[in-house]
């Protein structure tokens, strides 16, 4: 079985400057989400982060990711045109999906790829209720009606995001506020989801429900089998035999 290669990209700042997130996330909080996924035989976990070389994604990398997972804050600008519209090209080919993680929200490839700003409303961390509103969708397997978050950044629509293909999950939070936290786009051939728990000084990526949704969503968002879109190439004769295609 060929394993789904997925990379985890990180701003890693945070954790290297802030001491309450670093005594949380010590090695970043992308090793965290790396060491919940490394346990399924079915994924090849590596981790990049913004100050490696060519922003951790040399080309010859990101042209063999299934799956890119991405959290960013207060680096978004840093992250290069060029490479953000790599990763556009390769999740409309369906050569990849992308998984947006809560600051992501505003992230250059997140907003290029769906096609709005990403903005939204925030304040103090607080308990967050996560409700599951579509409990046929494969990223809510496992996951129970709701669940309880006990510290969260509060994140409060109105949230600038395109209608989404399926919104998979809502939350609540303490101070009234809710907001679709858990939102499904296609985009192209390739598909994309935004999860919003996972603000650097709460422990969220140690919920077992917050990991299982993530683990779920790396299967969910992989590319399709069945190949890729070719461009400007219309074939001659528009009916083929199931054999003829598979020639
Ligand atoms: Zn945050």
């Amino acid at each position: 079985m060929k394993k789904l290669n997925v990379v985890i990209w990180n701003e890693f700042r945070h954790e290297r400057t802030k001491e309450k997130v670093k005594e949380i996330y010590p090695d970043g909080l992308h090793a965290t989400i790396k060491s919940f996924l490394d346990v399924n035989e079915d994924m090849e976990v590596s981790l990049a982060a913004l100050d490696d070389p060519d922003q951790g994604l040399p080309d010859e990398r990101l042209e063999n990711i299934d799956v890119l997972l991405w959290w960013g804050h207060m680096a978004h600008k840093e992250v290069s045109d060029e490479l953000v519209e790599k990763i556009r090209n390769r999740v409309y080919l369906g050569k990849m999906g992308f998984i947006a993680l809560h600051s992501a929200h505003r992230s250059k490839p997140f907003t290029s790829i769906v096609g709005t700003n990403g903005n939204l409303s925030w304040g103090r961390n607080q308990k967050e209720i996560m409700w599951t509103l579509m409990p046929s969708h494969e990223i809510a397997a496992g996951i129970p009606d709701h669940f309880l978050i006990e510290s969260e950044e509060l994140y409060s629509e109105p949230f600038y995001i395109p209608q989404p293909d399926a919104l998979v999950f809502g939350a609540w939070f303490e101070d009234g506020h809710i907001m679709r936290a858990g939102a499904c786009f296609n985009r192209g051939a390739g598909k994309v989801f935004y999860f919003q728990p996972g603000h650097e000084t709460c422990r969220s990526y140690y919920n077992p429900y917050v990991q299982r949704i993530i683990t779920n969503a790396v299967r969910w968002a992989k590319p399709n089998e069945l190949g890729y879109p070719v461009e400007n190439n219309c074939p001659h004769i528009l009916t083929k035999t199931v054999d003829e295609f598979n020639n």
